[in-house]
């Protein structure tokens, strides 16, 4: 039998993001005993490269907001199928958090007057995106290790050892959770650098696992965005919720080649950047939805005054919310107004001073100057839609970040239903910190509740973990011709991009489905050379298996969802469809009887429609009801105030 690193813990936090420290920090501080384990190096997860800044109704910058106004922005921007639980307890502590991270010692920047500034941001009513410069994830992910590493000195102070009651598992990825009797029993994983197997015995886990972008050729993600905490959690038995809602961001590079995707910020246009086609047109203008034509500035001079008197000006639809950018790029370049290399302009130089655009855009300037050799206080971006964020997750309650699978929690983009169809920028980095502390609170109400009746991982399942993770070496005997996995990755990305991506068909997507399923007998044969001391492919070989599975759900979701809403675009169904809107669609994993490992056992995605919970009345009744109608249907409203007179 392979040989095995075990330890035990009360709570295994998995992913060190955003999400995962601030689990981590409340799990360790309510008591447990608890590990972080990270596929990355430590410090180096996604949440670093989050720019723009974290959304919260502070009211530093305009007094006028509140959380009731962000809790509507956020639904607003979500097009209503957002869990307004999630969204209001969000909109709620958002703040706190933010407040909460200084404490820790975080240093945003400042008003004049020395409070926490406050930028705008698509989607926002007010400025409220609290930020560092262009680098405010670095200063998140900073601040809360600085805070993981305090715990562990105070452990040390009583019980000379750093680690006895948080510790940190870097460049360890996780392959499998073991569940017992229907409850989690632990995680499987292996040391990346030596390819040495571990297994954490533990009641509860908490996933923080980021993303799926890398399963798309075009992306703003980082290489650990491959689905993983989606898979473990659907292997669980967890369902996953929303996941045709896929963000594509308006504002990627398009050139060169080799950076193609990389994020160009939204602060960019929140700090006065505008876009324009090949024609020097600003045709942002032409694509104002009817429901947004209230708050969104018909021409340039009231765009334009709206950055210094916004009380008294609509904004200018540049800020938009993201999806409606993202397509009015999308339409432009289809009808040939598009820049040289597939994009539009984003010109920020004729707007701002040269030193302002470096002081308030330090990254954005050196990306261009670096990548592009471009100089953005000279000349445009050229720019157009990434694939940026996964609306679509781990479906939880909203309260304590539980999944349907006793002892499993999820928080961060992994989890689902937060953002409905389409997130606001800003509002995962608050996400982040809410759910995280909630799901680190959840955990640990857990494991007290459940004494000392603690599922033990089964021998027998162990063992099938290991063996389906060593399937790459050719232990098993491949049943067809051996696959390479940078090969399969390749596809897969094409695939997604061409059929699955910002403008859906239905024809398409099941073209994308048969692919897919093709796809996913080919992974079972991927072979990888070498042994397991540090071994990319193997890596990319499992990983591979949540890509694949991770991109099924998105595909049946996107064709079962027979409307346009949000980060979902169908051709074939362009417009919205209130009779849609309380639905939402949950993928699960059939499960049959035979098959060697828990993965074996695993038939094929199913997707069932949830009818959406009816939101609380008093919520209900922040909105004015002639924008509701818009959205729901008229047997939803009757609780409205205006309704019952
Ligand atoms: P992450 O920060 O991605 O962390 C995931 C962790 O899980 C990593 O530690 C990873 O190593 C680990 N992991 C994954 N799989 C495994 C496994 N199998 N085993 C072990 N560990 C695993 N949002 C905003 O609100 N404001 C912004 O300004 C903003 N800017 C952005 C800019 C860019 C360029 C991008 C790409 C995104 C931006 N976002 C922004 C979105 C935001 O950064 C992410 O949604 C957020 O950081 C996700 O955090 P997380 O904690 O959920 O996951």
């Amino acid at each position: 039998m392979t040989e095995i690193e075990r330890h035990a813990f009360d709570v295994v936090v998995i992913g060190a993001g955003g999400a995962g420290l601030r689990a981590a920090i409340e799990a360790r501080s309510r008591g447990m005993r608890t590990a972080v384990v990270c596929k990355s190096l430590f410090g180096k997860a996604h949440t670093v490269m989050a720019e723009g800044g974290i959304a919260a109704a502070m009211g530093n910058v305009n007094p006028n907001d509140g959380w009731q106004v962000h809790f509507r922005d956020t639904m607003r921007g979500g097009k209503f199928l957002n869990n307004w639980r999630m969204a209001e307890l969000h909109a709620k502590e958002a703040p706190e958090r933010v407040w909460e991270l200084e404490t820790y010692g975080a240093l945003f920047d400042r008003t004049k007057d020395g409070r926490i500034s406050q930028r705008n941001f698509g989607g926002h009513e007010y400025p409220r995106l609290a930020h560092v410069g262009d680098r405010t994830g670095l200063e998140l992910i900073r601040t809360l290790q600085q805070q993981i590493v305090a715990l562990q000195q105070r452990d040390f102070q009583e019980f000379g050892d750093y680690e006895a009651g948080l510790r940190v598992f870097g460049e360890c990825t996780v392959t499998d959770l073991l569940v017992e009797s229907g409850r989690v029993a632990g995680a499987f994983g292996y040391w990346r650098e030596s390819g040495r197997f571990l297994l954490f015995e533990a009641p509860s886990v908490v996933l923080a696992t980021g993303g799926i972008g890398k399963s798309y050729k075009v992306t703003s993600n980082s290489w650990e965005y491959t689905g993983d905490g989606h898979a473990l959690a659907l292997r669980a038995g967890a369902a996953l919720i929303n996941m045709e809602f896929v963000q594509f961001h308006p504002t990627g590079m398009v050139w060169p080649p080799s950076v193609k995707g990389i994020l160009v910020t939204e602060s960019v246009r929140g700090d006065g950047g505008v876009l324009r086609n090949s024609e020097g047109r600003r045709f942002m203008f032409d694509y104002i939805p009817e429901v947004f034509k209230e708050k969104y500035a018909d021409n340039e001079t009231e765009a334009d005054r709206w950055y210094d008197d916004p009380d008294h000006n609509r904004r200018p639809p540049e800020l938009l919310p993201r999806d409606e950018v993202a397509r009015a790029i999308n339409a432009e370049v289809k009808a040939g107004r598009g820049s040289p290399h597939g994009g539009v302009f984003l010109d920020i130089a004729s707007r701002l001073p040269g030193e302002e655009i470096q002081r308030r855009l330090p990254s954005m300037y050196h990306q261009f100057r670096e990548l592009a050799d471009v100089d953005i206080t000279r000349e445009p971006m050229e720019v157009g839609p990434t694939c940026h964020y996964v609306m679509g997750g781990v479906e939880v309650d909203p309260d304590s970040a539980a999944s349907g699978v006793p002892g499993l929690f999820a928080a961060g983009e992994v989890a689902g239903g937060m953002h409905g169809s389409n997130r606001l920028g800003g509002n995962s980095l608050s996400d982040l910190l809410v759910f995280g502390r909630r799901a680190g609170m959840g955990a640990a109400s857990y494991v007290e509740s459940i004494g000392q009746d603690r599922p033990t991982p089964v021998e027998s399942e162990v063992d099938n973990a290991a063996r389906w993770a060593l399937a790459p070496f050719g232990e098993r005997g491949p049943d067809g011709p051996p696959e390479n996995p940078y090969t399969l990755q390749m596809e897969l990305q094409q695939v997604m991009n061409d059929l699955v991506g910002i403008i859906r068909r239905s024809d398409e997507m099941e073209q994308a489905l048969k692919k897919l399923d093709d796809l996913g007998r080919r992974v079972r044969n991927v072979m990888v050379e070498g042994h397991r001391q540090y071994n990319p492919g193997w890596h990319l070989a499992l990983d591979l298996r949540n890509m694949v599975l991770v991109s099924e759900c998105v595909a049946r979701s996107a064709l079962e969802r027979t409307e346009s809403r949000g980060g979902h675009t169908r051709d074939d169904f362009p417009q919205m469809d209130p009779e849609w809107r309380h639905q939402l669609l949950a993928c699960e994993l059939e499960h049959s009887e035979s098959g060697e490992s828990r993965a074996d056992r695993m038939d094929g995605v199913r997707v069932l429609r949830r009818p959406q919970p009816a939101m609380r009345p008093d919520l209900l009744a922040l909105f004015e009801l002639a924008e509701l109608t818009k959205f729901y249907l008229a047997e939803e409203l009757a609780e409205h105030p205006s309704e019952k007179g």
